[in-house]
């Protein structure tokens, strides 16, 4: 906690802590803004993970219908009054497991093809039950270029840990990378009990063996309401397995794309959170703004009632001072590995060595960034660094926020030091 705190300080040369409170502007000024992307959140899941922090309840035909005219409402209530149709970089489908409202996805898209043309393509998470021909055909059909599919680890005894079966994985990989989607990203966790990185090594080989373009390598993290049974490894491990995993990527011809994304060289990426501004429909969903970020409500009951209300149905706001607005560029474009000045200053109005000359300073001599060309290239020491620092973020930060959400539809407050 000090340290977070601390960070924030310098980095923010202000006191004043993350405040997200209720407000609700009920409009979202989004026009004028470049690089945009879209996030639509399917909270269902046919049963539900034990290690699993995500906004979800058990899947319910009735209930998901009442959802979609819910989501259909908000997207129209964020975008009605929008004056001519408006170019995305993406539109990706989280969860949840979208596939459950497979019926439903194209009359989302095609609700959402009204207000945006999508240049970037169109990604959505699979649970590997889903990888059946005809939900694959049924994809493809409603325009989804990219997939993810959370397999976790090919191993009995990893997926045992974490509360699940290995449900044929090679044969649906197999499937999916013969039904010609232009990613297929798999993710995997690392730091599960007894995980040594020989299994991890094995894990990546077979996923890009069996036509993975991407995979993405999270931490096991405990967060405070998961219900895990089997704890993760120290952080020091995890660390180890990181640089081991890395290590190993390169020795195969796999570039490092993100802090824990892997992928074939000239591939496009599968990356739904490393854009400047995103609008996110749904429970739960985030939308970050030029000067705000706001989250939805987590409560499917709340959500619809104040959609039905005709009120966007966003549970907290934080309304960014411009040198938080600039933390936070920082800190995701670090994520992807690289920070692009001219981005910056776009975005934030100033220019990015006049605003963290200092801090500019300090990373390149503690080879932190490295400058090629107009670019600030993350090493990969600065990596693990960010690794480390974005899980105590997320113990702090993301742990306390998903935490309290959970809980309260509408909180009045919430305040992060
Ligand atoms: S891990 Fe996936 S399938 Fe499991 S509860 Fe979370 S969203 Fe649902």
């Amino acid at each position: 906690m000090l340290f977070t705190s601390l960070l924030r300080v310098f980095l923010t040369r202000s006191l004043k802590p993350f405040i997200f409170d209720h407000s609700n502007r009920n409009e979202l000024d989004f026009e004028s803004l470049n690089d945009l992307g879209l996030y639509v959140h399917i909270p269902f899941c046919r049963s539900l993970c034990s290690f699993c922090p995500y906004c979800k309840e058990k899947y319910n035909k009735q209930r998901a219908d009442s959802y979609k005219i819910a989501l259909l409402k908000e997207i129209d209530l964020a975008c009605g009054k929008q004056t001519k149709v408006k170019m995305v970089t993406s539109l990706y489908f989280g969860g949840g497991t979208p596939a459950l409202m497979i019926d439903d996805l194209k009359d989302i898209i095609d609700k959402l093809k009204s207000y945006f043309s999508i240049a970037g393509g169109i990604g959505v998470e699979l649970h590997p039950k889903d990888i059946e021909e005809e939900t694959l055909q049924k994809l493809k059909a409603a325009g989804v270029t990219m997939v993810s599919v959370g397999i976790q680890s090919f191993n009995e005894k990893c997926l045992q840990k974490l509360g699940r079966n290995n449900d044929s994985f090679i044969e649906k990989l197999d499937l999916l990378s013969q039904s010609g989607f232009d990613v297929v990203d798999v993710d995997f966790i690392f730091g599960i009990p007894e995980q040594t990185d020989e299994i991890l090594a094995d894990d990546i080989k077979t996923a890009f063996d069996h036509g993975a373009t991407q995979v993405s390598t999270y931490p096991f993290i405990d967060f405070t309401f998961a219900d895990n049974a089997y704890k993760p490894m120290s952080e020091k491990v995890k660390k180890k397995m990181l640089k081991s995993l890395t290590t190993y990527c390169s020795k195969i011809g796999i570039e490092r794309t993100a802090v824990w994304t892997f992928a074939k060289p000239c591939t496009q990426k599968y990356s739904s959170i490393t854009r400047d501004n995103f609008l996110g429909f749904g429970v739960s969903a985030t939308t970050l703004l030029k000067d705000s970020f706001k989250i939805n409500t987590f409560s499917i009951d709340g959500y619809i009632r104040r959609v039905n209300e005709n009120l966007l149905p966003t549970s907290l706001t934080l309304e960014f001072t411009r040198r938080q607005r600039a933390v936070y560029f920082l800190f995701w474009s670090a994520y992807a590995l690289s920070i692009n000045p001219e981005k910056f200053e776009k975005l934030i109005g100033i220019p990015l060595n006049k605003m963290f000359a200092l801090e500019l300073f300090i990373a390149e001599k503690a080879g932190i960034l490295q400058k090629k060309e107009d670019i600030y290239e993350i090493t990969n020491k600065a990596a693990y660094l960010y690794h480390s620092i974005e899980q105590i973020y997320t113990t702090a930060y993301i742990d306390k926020m998903w935490n309290v959400s959970r809980n309260e539809a509408f909180p009045d407050k919430i305040i992060l030091k």
